[in-house]
């Protein structure tokens, strides 16, 4: 069979290929093919570690300087590319255009932020009397797995910082969204030598990802996903330590204070649910309103809620796009069901959304809001990752907190209030590793990011982010 060259989607050595194998790309809103692309196995995967071992004394041994100058032409290219980069993301992961626009340019300004923080990876001198040297050497070739939420920006903001620390990296997208990183990583390695940026596609991570971690050469790993899956590469890792960063689930907690500033509340909060259909492991999953203000709050909320426009993602309007499956759509129903059979009220949706024409026959469901919940149901400890909003009311602050750090995760938080003492207090007690307040969007590359408790290990971005990529070596001297 003559080899199709758009399946070409590995990124081994150097070259561009594809493999034995290859798998179709879908698009999540009318279920059409979009591409296919390279159904990568362990062997493609040794292949690019080999790349990657060979790459890397010459990559570590260039100076910052020149590393951050390839990063930032990288990010200019891919502002350039914005818009064709954007309709090859809502083609695969269905979300509307804006935001995929939003997060390319996000992406961008990630990578220029790690091109910067490479300059300024420096060691440090302590004292004379029992001192010496920290020096910061590249941890060694690294593994970047990224989710299909947000194709683009955890794929840049991991391959970024492992290639200003001076480590070689090989991407592993994911299946649902292999089209938008492949683009990436073509953009991003025009500028790079052979071997330091590489890319393997595949429906088989596991297989893949196994046969890496089973190789003592790969030195860091840094995975976006479920807690299932990240917690399985901690053990599967065990046998010799690894450097490991993980950014699992969430179960985020919204907190409306009485003295909020409530129609700006409300949109907040709408922005920070309904983003991606609610697929977001920083997606509000819990909203605690504070009772006074509880009656005036909720009619802003649903006419936030209401004002959201169901579509294709490409369609003008659209701001709610499909789930990514239908295995994602029955756990939203599961959920729903089973808040309403433990006593919740629906105020908005609460079922799958219908089409107004034909085509869109992915998982939609309607903007959902749903009211009286409490702590035992379902949706009340595990992440819906889908566009179901639940509502609580509570009295006092401190039972706000307490009822938001009920839970396994620890991701992102959200305080709405007016008053800085009650909500610094708030802000300090959140067991979350990022808290944003009066805003949707907690995410800056300026600040690191990451989860407490089993969202996660190690920290994205800030200052912070590049120590995932190097290791201190301590120099003493007598000399
Ligand atoms: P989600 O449930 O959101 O799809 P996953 O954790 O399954 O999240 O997927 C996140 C990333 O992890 C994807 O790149 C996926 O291919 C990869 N992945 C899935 N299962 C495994 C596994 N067993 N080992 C290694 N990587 C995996």
């Amino acid at each position: 069979m003559p080899e199709d060259p758009s399946t070409a989607t590995l990124l081994i050595g150097g070259e561009w290929r594809t493999a034995d194998a290859t798998f179709e790309v879908v698009d999540p809103a009318t279920l059409e093919p979009v591409a296919r692309a390279a159904d990568a196995g362990p062997r493609e995967a040794l292949a690019a570690l080999d790349a990657a071992c060979a790459a890397f004394p010459a990559w570590r041994d260039t100076a910052a300087e020149e590393r951050a100058t390839a990063l930032g032409a990288a990010a200019a290219r891919i502002r350039a590319g914005a818009d064709s980069l954007a309709a090859l993301m809502t083609a695969e992961n269905g979300k509307p255009l804006a935001e995929a626009r939003g997060e390319i340019m996000s992406s961008a300004r990630m990578l220029d932020w790690a091109a910067e923080e490479g300059r300024r990876a420096s060691g440090r001198v302590t004292p004379r009397a029992g001192g010496g040297l920290v020096l910061r050497a590249p941890v060694g070739p690294a593994l970047a797995i990224t989710p299909w939420n947000f194709p683009a920006s955890m794929l840049v903001r991991k391959a970024g910082l492992a290639l200003a620390a001076g480590c070689p990296v090989i991407v592993k997208p994911a299946e649902q969204t292999p089209l938008v990183g492949t683009e990436l990583v073509r953009l991003i390695a025009d500028g790079l030598p052979p071997g330091v940026l590489q890319s393997i596609t595949t429906t088989r991570p596991k297989d893949v990802v196994d046969a890496l971690l089973a190789d003592r050469r790969l030195r860091k790993v840094s995975f976006t996903g479920s807690t299932d899956v990240g917690l399985g590469l901690l053990r599967s890792t065990a046998d010799h330590l690894r450097r490991t960063s993980l950014e699992m689930g969430g179960h985020s907690p919204a907190i409306v204070l009485d003295d909020a500033d409530l129609p700006a509340a409300a949109a907040g909060v709408a922005a920070a649910k309904f983003a991606n259909a609610g697929q977001s492991c920083i997606a509000v999953n819990r909203l605690f309103v504070q009772r006074p203000v509880y009656d005036a709050f909720l009619p802003l909320l649903l006419e936030r809620v209401a004002a959201l426009r169901p579509g294709h993602g490409a369609d003008e309007g659209t701001t709610l796009g499909p789930l990514i499956d239908f295995a994602g759509l029955d756990k939203v129903e599961r959920h729903v069901a089973d808040a309403v059979k433990r006593g919740a009220s629906v105020a908005a949706g609460g079922r799958r959304w219908e089409p107004p024409r034909p085509g869109l026959a992915g998982a939609f469901y309607e903007p959902t809001v749903l009211t009286g919940a409490d702590d035992t149901m379902l949706i009340s400890t595990e992440e819906t990752f889908g566009p179901v909003l639940p509502v609580y009311v509570f009295d006092e602050d401190g039972e706000a907190v307490e009822r938001a750090n009920a839970t396994d995760y620890g991701l992102a938080a959200y305080v709405f209030g007016s008053g800085l003492a009650r909500v610094w207090r708030t802000v300090d007690r959140l067991d979350f590793g990022v808290v944003a307040v009066n805003e949707p969007f907690p995410v800056r590359p300026e600040l690191p990011f990451g989860g407490t408790k089993n969202s996660g290990q190690e920290r994205e971005g800030g200052s912070e982010g590049i120590d995932a990529y190097l290791e201190s070596k301590s120099v003493s001297m007598r000399l």
